[in-house]
């Protein structure tokens, strides 16, 4: 007689837990997830853009082609699955603020990312483009982040597989070959609890370094520009009509989820350098959020060192959007058909910090 393997445990349904529930039920893996209410999701805070060429030095991601890939096609799946339109393909530039950042441009413009620069411009309807121009970016978009966070846990709650509650570590019992929570045995747990993997007593040692971000959502009776805005203030013309969302801040103390009207006022001067004419525009909502970043801009996914059923999943930093499918899918294999994890998101690389640290 056989018996079916037992569940997977997911802590945590943000953007990360909501896909790996997504990606294993697409191979028929069992799960059940805890999650408390999306407390501190980053996710529902975030704006869900995807650009194939952030950072100040206009350099790629060694795997943008398969990472744009990969989430498009998720996004697409999970969006006719739900019936709900989840992600939005939009042209965009990102425009020069200084010579020294056109000069950079120029160093790489035949490098890594030409696949995803077009020729500079110097002038787009309604975008304040100054004198140094812009740069168009191809295959740039944005995911409905909010959406796909409630769609997923409405179907979770429905199929009986989510709990809605916090789980504490004391709570969970690592065993031979898996894991014992309130009473039921799982085969591993994945952590996907964001930047409160900190208080994870098992990849507390993980070098995360959080930042807090700020966001509006804007009302403007005018006519919006096409394209979004990319670099250090962004701007996106929503799929809703007269919306416009605008970002974001970036701070590190404190590290929580309050709007605050610094945060606002910041932004909103920021308008001024981004749209022309600038609009009359009505402030519709705030959001606030810490972003799981990593000092190495690489994201956290694999198992404990010494606990091979314990898993975490996290490090998405401010691109989770891009980052976060192909990732997440590179575990889902993991788990259901034993491949092996990508070397550079490993974290056991962070092995030895642990010994600094009780656990
Ligand atoms: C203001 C802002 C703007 C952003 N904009 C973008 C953007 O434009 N593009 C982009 O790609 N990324 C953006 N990001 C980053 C993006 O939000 C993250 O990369 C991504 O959402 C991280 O998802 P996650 O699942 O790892 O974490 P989270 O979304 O934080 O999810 C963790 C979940 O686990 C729960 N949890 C934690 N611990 C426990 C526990 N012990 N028990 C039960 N539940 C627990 C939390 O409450 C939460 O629901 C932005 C972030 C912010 C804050």
């Amino acid at each position: 007689m056989t018996t079916a393997p037992s569940p997977l445990l997911i802590v945590g349904q943000g953007l990360a837990g909501s896909l790996l529930t997504w990606a294993l039920e697409a191979r028929g893996a069992s799960y059940t997830v805890v999650d408390d209410d999306h407390r501190s999701a980053a996710t529902r805070a975030a704006a869900g853009l995807i650009n194939p060429v952030a950072g100040r030095r206009y350099q790629c991601h060694s795997r943008t082609a398969e990472l744009l890939a990969t989430a498009r096609a998720t996004y697409n799946a999970i969006g006719q699955r739900l019936g709900l339109p989840l992600y939005h393909p939009r042209p965009a530039l990102r425009p020069f603020d200084t010579a020294a950042a056109r000069e950079r441009y120029e160093r790489q413009r035949n490098g890594g990312c030409r696949p995803w620069l077009g020729e500079p411009l110097t002038a787009a309807m309604g975008l304040r483009i100054g004198p140094l121009g812009a740069v168009p970016v191809r295959e740039a978009g944005y995911l409905e982040t909010q959406r796909l966070l409630e769609a997923t846990r409405d179907r979770l709650l429905a199929s009986g597989q989510l709990q809605r509650q916090p789980c504490t570590s004391s709570e969970l019992e690592p065993i031979d070959h898996g894991v014992v929570w309130r009473g039921t045995r799982y085969r591993a747990v994945v952590f996907c609890e964001g930047y409160r993997v900190r208080e994870n007593p098992w990849f507390a040692h993980l070098p995360l370094q959080p930042a807090k971000g700020e966001i509006l959502t804007l009302r403007t009776q005018a006519e919006r520009p096409q394209a979004m805005l990319l670099g250090g203030r962004w701007l996106i013309p929503l799929a809703e009509p007269g919306l416009l969302r605008l970002g974001a801040t970036n701070s590190w103390a404190p590290l929580d989820e309050e709007a605050t009207p610094a945060g606002r006022a910041e932004l909103l001067a920021a308008l001024a350098t981004l749209l022309d004419p600038l609009p009359a525009v009505e402030v519709v909502a705030q959001r606030a959020g810490v972003r799981p970043g990593t000092p190495d801009r690489a994201p956290l996914v694999g198992p404990h060192p010494d606990h091979p059923q314990l898993y975490v999943c996290n490090g998405f930093g401010a691109r989770g959007s891009l980052l976060a499918p192909w990732y997440v899918a590179q575990l889902a294999d993991h788990l259901t058909l034993g491949t092996p994890l990508p070397q550079e998101s490993d974290p056991r690389r962070y092995a030895d910090r642990r010994l600094r640290r009780p656990s």
